[in-house]
């Protein structure tokens, strides 16, 4: 029977280790992790996300600033948010939510952060250091699987990995994370040809695609670490890319979505928050 990979256990376990040397940064320094969001127009997703990253950014302990502005904004308008948040000293990490409204040039605005600020990981300069396998700040969904992974002892040297999904946000990064954790990595995307085939030689499955219930059996190798990153609404619920119930039994570990990896993305964002503050003040 698979271990169940608890999200949003790991993600309160680690929550409590941020805000405790939270405490012990403030009292040595007297001053506080900050991190800025920019909200543009008002998608409901969004809105959910940035609003639970400010409640948790709270109870860590964080200075927290979330700035709400119009659907109707310009590129100018919120690089003139990104250029006070990059120049103001109580803010470490800054955070645009994606998807910008579509008359924004979301390259150009997230390439406007500072660096050591880009709490996502998603500015060109952290994506090269990533690459070459070097400390930076790392996008916060396969940052926060690799905790996971880690967490659970989970052995990844010399393993076989197949990452389905090759997005910025998700699939290349966690194929650089594995490779840089000594896995063999593979990673397939849409127009890969025999996908099931390539599947069932993982020893670790990571699903990021977007289709609900879309890694069946015949995707998985016995004693498979199954990790499901996809979340998708199936007649009014939310499930991932994996056949849960399906699968579960062919898995030595599995993530249930929900409660899998979602909750460890805005862990990981807090976690990162930290990061930047501890490197920003040289701390
Ligand atoms: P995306 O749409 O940018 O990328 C999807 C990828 O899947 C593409 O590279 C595409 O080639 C591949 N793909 C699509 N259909 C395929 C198929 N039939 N066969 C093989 N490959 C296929 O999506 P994304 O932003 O990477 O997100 C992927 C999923 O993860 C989504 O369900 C998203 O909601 C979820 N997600 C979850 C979190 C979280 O916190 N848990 C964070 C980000 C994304």
């Amino acid at each position: 029977m698979a271990v169940i990979l608890d999200g949003k256990m790991l993600s309160a376990k680690f929550r409590e280790g941020i805000k405790a040397e939270t405490e012990i940064l403030k009292h040595k320094t007297g001053k506080a992790p900050g991190i800025a969001v920019i909200l543009a127009g008002d998608d409901p997703a969004s809105n959910v996300y940035v609003t639970s990253k400010e409640r948790t950014a709270i109870e860590c302990g964080f200075h927290s600033v979330v700035e709400r502005v119009s659907a109707n904004v310009t590129t100018e308008d919120i690089l003139k948010l990104v250029k006070k948040f990059n120049d103001d000293d109580k803010i470490h990490g800054i955070l645009v939510q994606l998807p910008l409204p579509r008359n924004c040039d979301e390259k150009t605005i997230l390439r406007a952060i500072k660096p050591e600020k880009d709490v996502d990981g998603f500015h060109p300069y952290n994506v090269g250091l990533l690459n070459i396998g070097e400390d930076c700040l790392m996008p916060c969904t396969p940052f926060g699987v690799m905790n996971m992974l880690a967490d659970y002892g989970i052995e990844l040297s010399g393993k076989n990995a197949v990452v389905i999904g090759r997005s910025n946000i998700v699939g290349k990064p966690i194929a650089a994370m594995l490779l840089k954790a000594n896995a063999t990595v593979t990673i397939c995307h849409s127009k890969t040809k025999n996908l099931a085939e390539i599947c069932s030689k993982a020893d670790i499955l990571v699903a990021a695609m977007g289709r609900p219930k879309f890694v069946t059996r015949e995707f998985i190798k016995t004693g498979a670490v199954v990790i499901d990153v996809g979340i998708n609404r199936l007649d009014g619920k939310l499930c991932g890319d994996v056949d849960y119930d399906g699968v579960k039994d062919m898995c030595s570990f599995i993530t249930p979505v929900p409660g899998g990896v979602g909750p460890m993305t805005i862990t990981t964002l807090m976690q990162n928050t930290l990061k930047a503050f501890k490197m920003i003040e040289k701390l």
